[in-house]
C-alpha cells in the first residue's frame, strides 16, 4: 500500500531533505585524493548530528555506518572505511537522514579531478535520467513513467540501468511501498496521487546491468567490474508538480535537461 503524506507530514521530509542536501554538498567538497571513506562517514555523522537529525542508515539492518561509499565498480551500500580516494575515482554517495520522524533519502557522484570522457558521460546520463523521471512526478502519471524515463536516458546514452536494486517510497520509514524499479513500461503500474514521496535512485553503469554482493553482505558490484555512478533524490507528488525535497543550492538543472 502507498501511504500517501499530509502536507505537514511533506514539509517534515522537507525538513529532513534540507539537512540532507547540505550534507551532500559538504561531502561533495570534501572528496579529495588521501581521503578516506571513513573521514567522509565521520564528517557526515557530525553534521547530520550538529543540525538536529540522525543518520538513517547506521544500525539499519545493522548498517555500521551513516553514509553508503562506493568508489568506482562498486555500485551502491559500501561501507565506509580505510578505502582512500585517488584522482580517477568516481565516488558514490548516499544519505539518510531522520528528522523529527521522517526520513529523507539523496545520493550523488562524484568524479574526483580529471576522468575521461566516458566517465563524465556516464555521470551527466545518470543524472540526467534522475531529473526526467523527476519531471514524471505528477498526480495522474502512472508509476511506470517514471521508471520508463530512467531506461529511457539511459539506455539512449549507451549504459545499462541495474534491475535487480529499486527506488522507493519514503516516509516515517526509509523504505516503503512502492518499489520503483529503474526500467518499465509506460502508462503502467499505480497512479500517482498528492502526498506520494518517492525515493528515485538511477544506478547506472558503463558495462552490462549485473551486479553481485560482496562478502561483507553489503556493497554491490557490478560483474563486468565496469564503473557505476547513483544518483538520487526524494520527491513528493503534488498538485502543482514534483517537489524534490533534497535539491542542493548548487545543482545546475536547468543545464542538465538539456544535455541528453
Ligand atoms: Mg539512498
Ligand atoms: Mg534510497
Amino acid at each position: 500500500m502507498i501511504v500517501r503524506k499530509s502536507k505537514k507530514e511533506v514539509a517534515k521530509i522537507a525538513a529532513a531533505g534540507r539537512v540532507l542536501a547540505g550534507c551532500l554538498e559538504m561531502l561533495a567538497d570534501a572528496v579529495a585524493p588521501g581521503v578516506t571513506t571513513k573521514a567522509l562517514d565521520d564528517r557526515a555523522e557530525e553534521y547530520i548530528r550538529s543540525h538536529g537529525g540522525v543518520p538513517t542508515f547506521l544500525g539499519y539492518r545493522g548498517f555500521p555506518a551513516s553514509i553508503c561509499a562506493s568508489p568506482n565498480d562498486m555500485v551502491v551500500h559500501g561501507i565506509p572505511g580505510k578505502y582512500t580516494i585517488v584522482e580517477g575515482d568516481v565516488v558514490s554517495l548516499d544519505v539518510g537522514v531522520t528528522l523529527d520522524g521522517y526520513v529523507a533519502d539523496s545520493a550523488l557522484t562524484v568524479a574526483v579531478g580529471d576522468v575521461d570522457d566516458r566517465t563524465e558521460h556516464l555521470l551527466e546520463a545518470t543524472r540526467a535520467s534522475l531529473e526526467a523521471a523527476i519531471e514524471q512526478c505528477r498526480v495522474g502519471s502512472r508509476l511506470g513513467d517514471v521508471s520508463h524515463a530512467v531506461q529511457a536516458v539511459v539506455e539512449a546514452a549507451g549504459f545499462s540501468v541495474v534491475r535487480s536494486l529499486v527506488g522507493h517510497g519514503v516516509g516515517k520509514t526509509m523504505h516503503e511501498d512502492p518499489q520503483i524499479p529503474n526500467y518499465g513500461e509506460p502508462g503502467r503500474g499505480p497512479v500517482l496521487e498528492e502526498g506520494m514521496v518517492f525515493a528515485i535512485e538511477p544506478m547506472v553503469n558503463v558495462g552490462g546491468f549485473d551486479v553481485y554482493i560482496a562478502a561483507d553482505g553489503w556493497a554491490i558490484f557490478t560483474v563486468d567490474g565496469s564503473l557505476s555512478a547513483h544518483f538520487e533524490h526524494t520527491v513528493a507528488i503534488a498538485t502543482t508538480g514534483p517537489q524534490v525535497l533534497t535539491r542542493r543550492t548548487n545543482e545546475n538543472v536547468a543545464a542538465r535537461r538539456g544535455v541528453m
